[in-house]
């Protein structure tokens, strides 16, 4: 039944001459299997040696290996093959990738004797693994991604379950009035680092039963199954199940997560995985809990037995404190599309409602896969301390009105993946500045030690990752304009935008209101003194996309468009289109600061401001999402504007004026404040300090170690 398309380079080295060595052929097998494990994206050997093949060619395929190895003309890749040094170079980084696959890891020597036969599954909507599998919108999919990654790396065993969107999300191109151009390119599946795995199945939904193709995604030592409906054998609707990210009207959008609730849990089956946890990162998945339920009532269990047994097995994070965050449908459609789980199981049809509806006794009250998901796990948890309260507040209803502190969702901070986030150039900085960067574990706290690198060195470091965003957004300004039709004068300005030395301050999200991206702009005649300021300028760096149906998120990259254009912020405020790993990767390197605006306690978590530290950036933010947990007054700057205000205007007002007061009095002074050696020696004592608190603590290493002792390894009642 499983089969892989790749060749195998067990096949290769039994074809092997002993005495020559490695062929070609066997090159191109190694080659192949570099391609096909994301692996490469957080080992930079392997990314060298891939990008080496065809440096065009990678940046024009969005660092796609098996884009690049399909398109290069075989004479072209045969002659490459024959370089004695490009052989050597394969060769080397696949012993490096086998040797990552047998290693013995922390789980292995830690946790497996404790749970020997422990098997997480891990559904999520979106995954964001790399640019070149555009199937994420933000910050949910970058977190599954570097979960993915970081149980790879500690050895958790952990697969990984999503959807394969023919299109992903969406790409973002801004018109000439900056208004928002959505596009939807379709994806070749032959051309993305999958495989398939030859398995396929029937998922019911209401009354259609589409067949689901199921492929197979390498992360390392772990896998992420993605379910596609996208058939010939399939009716043009069940092809649409997978036809994109939070895209299409409410009724799909509810049949997508019967596909990846249920679906998933199927094509686990048919997989013969058979996981001992079950982690719904984020509602969206919570119908794999009543697939669960029916299975255990099916096998003749009683409704209440079954329901403890989906507790012990079923662990929930929920991601979000803006209610319209959060899925409800009616009663009815979900009922409809889930009638033959329901059926299955021998279950009633009330029992979507009592486990569902937030108020079941009421009337039209439509189904919340939140309630869902929370009534069904053993252990929820938000996402920082601040949004483990506000949940608690927030869901007081789902278990029936009890006080505040009695709602059982905890909290587990989130991380970024280190490697994934750390300039090679940050890593080769600490490494010879003999800062820690241990092996994977979860208490291993990377960079704990960096008050200890030299202040010149750090300083340098800096200016080598701010010249290399510069050129990057350089480049990317003038493919903007080019699409634009834009004429020399454009493309002249688009390569000469930004300067080299000027303090960078970047702001790079999902364009949701809350986050506030224009709230730098509130005061233009204010912000246009900072920026041209003649001795001490600043520049700013924007990027992000709004969901294609919030028209109040394209409103907002609008606006900063149109400021972009104003001739006093021309080539000083600068906005990237099409924000994604690449430009996150570029702009966490480069910029110097961080800005997060977010109107408070709107932000779960947020992650960016946890990456840029790793490379020496430090934050500005409002006192929301992580950041509380780790500002101690001098690693970064918290905007703080004093007692809350009552109106969302009047708070917007004085959080504005509460940054512009930061900038001007601490933040740009402070970056200008330079010993005789031309180093700004306050300023790299921030920045050693916010290395040091920030990357031991917020990395998915420290987080996945909280999710496997507090929820994955825990009985319900323990957790
Ligand atoms: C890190 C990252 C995010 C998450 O950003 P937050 O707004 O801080 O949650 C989103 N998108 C991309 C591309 C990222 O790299």
């Amino acid at each position: 039944m499983k089969t892989t398309t790749m060749p195998r380079t067990k096949h290769a080295s039994r074809t092997r001459s002993a005495s020559r060595g490695p062929t070609a052929a066997d090159h191109r097998g190694m080659l192949e299997a570099i391609a096909h494990d994301l692996w490469w994206t957080w080992h930079e050997p392997a990314e060298r040696l891939l990008r080496s093949l065809d440096p065009l060619q990678w940046e024009a395929t969005s660092h796609n290996p098996v884009a690049l190895l399909g398109g290069l003309p075989r004479e072209v890749l045969e002659a490459r093959l024959a370089e004695p040094a490009l052989g050597r170079a394969i060769a080397s980084v696949h012993r490096e990738l086998l040797r990552y696959r047998a290693a013995k890891t922390w789980f292995d020597r830690r946790r497996r004797r404790r749970a020997p036969s422990l098997k997480i599954a891990y559904l999520c909507s979106e995954f964001a693994l790399h640019e070149s599998m555009p199937q994420y919108s933000g910050g949910l999919g970058v977190l599954a991604g570097d979960h993915l990654k970081s149980a790879s790396d500690l050895g958790i065993p952990l697969v990984g379950v999503g959807l394969l969107y023919q299109h992903g999300y969406y790409r973002q191109q801004l018109r000439e009035d900056g208004s928002t151009r959505v596009l939807y390119p379709r994806q070749d599946p032959a051309l993305l680092p999958i495989e398939d795995t030859g398995v396929r199945f029937q998922c019911p939904i209401g009354n259609r039963l589409p067949q689901v193709r199921v492929w197979r995604q390498r992360v390392g030592r772990v896998s992420l199954l993605l379910l596609d409906t996208d058939l010939a054998e399939n009716s043009a609707a069940d092809r649409a199940l997978t036809e994109g990210l939070y895209k299409g009207e409410p009724q799909l959008r509810m049949e997508q997560q019967v596909l990846l609730g249920v679906g998933g849990m199927m094509a686990l089956e048919a997989l013969g995985e058979r996981p001992t946890v079950v982690h719904l990162n984020e509602g969206h998945a919570a119908f794999a809990g009543v697939w669960m339920l029916a299975s255990e009532t099916h096998r003749g269990t009683s409704r209440d037995a079954a329901i403890e047994a989906v507790k012990r097995a079923l662990v929930f994070t929920t991601h979000t404190p803006v209610p319209a965050g959060h899925d409800r449908y009616p009663l009815a459609m979900v009922e409809k599309a889930l009638a033959p789980v329901l059926r299955f199981g021998g279950l009633p049809k009330g029992e979507l409602a009592a486990l569902g509806c937030e108020r079941p006794k009421q009337a039209k009250e439509p189904l919340c896969m939140t309630v869902l998901a929370l009534r069904l796990c053993g252990a929820a948890n938000g996402v920082s301390k601040l949004h483990g309260e506000v949940s608690r507040e927030m869901w007081t209803e789902a278990y029936g009105g009890v006080p505040a502190a009695e709602v059982p969702i905890g909290s587990i901070t989130n991380g970024v993946h280190v490697p994934t986030w750390m300039h090679p150039l940050a890593q080769r900085f600490w490494r010879g500045q003999k800062v820690a960067l241990p092996a994977p574990a979860p208490d291993a706290r990377p960079l704990a030690d960096a008050r200890k690198a030299d202040a010149a060195g750090l300083w340098n470091l800096r200016n080598r990752l701010r010249v290399e965003l510069v050129h990057f957004v350089r480049a990317r300004l003038r493919q903007q304009a080019c699409c634009r039709g834009g004429d020399h004068d454009h493309l002249y300005a688009a390569a000469n935008a930004l300067r080299e030395d000027v303090l960078t301050i970047g702001f790079a999200r999902r364009f949701a209101t809350y986050k506030r991206a224009i709230l730098l702009f509130r005061d233009p005649k204010r912000l246009a003194r900072l920026v041209d300021h003649p001795t001490r300028p600043v520049q700013f760096v924007f990027s992000g996309k709004a969901h294609p149906r919030d028209l109040g998120g394209q409103a907002y990259a609008q606006q900063v468009f149109e400021m972009t254009q104003r001739p006093e912020f021309q080539g000083k405020v600068v906005l990237l289109e099409e924000y994604d790993m690449a430009i996150g990767r570029a702009m966490v390197a480069g910029c110097d600061v961080w800005l997060n605006t977010p109107l408070r306690p709107h932000e779960a978590s947020g992650t960016s401001g946890m990456k840029g530290p790793l490379n020496g950036g430090i934050n500005c933010s409002i006192a929301d999402g992580w950041w509380p947990e780790c500002a101690d007054g001098r690693n970064g700057w918290t905007i703080d504007a004093g007692r809350p205000r009552r109106t969302a205007e009047d708070q917007d007002r004085a959080d504005a004026a509460a940054l512009y007061r930061l900038l001007e009095r601490e933040l740009v002074p402070e970056f200008h404040d330079r010993d005789r050696r031309g180093i700004p020696r306050r300023w790299i004592e921030r920045a050693r300090r916010s290395a040091a608190t920030v990357a031991p603590a917020f990395n998915t290493d420290r987080m996945l170690g909280e999710y496997l002792d507090r929820m994955y390894l825990q009985e319900p009642g323990a957790r």
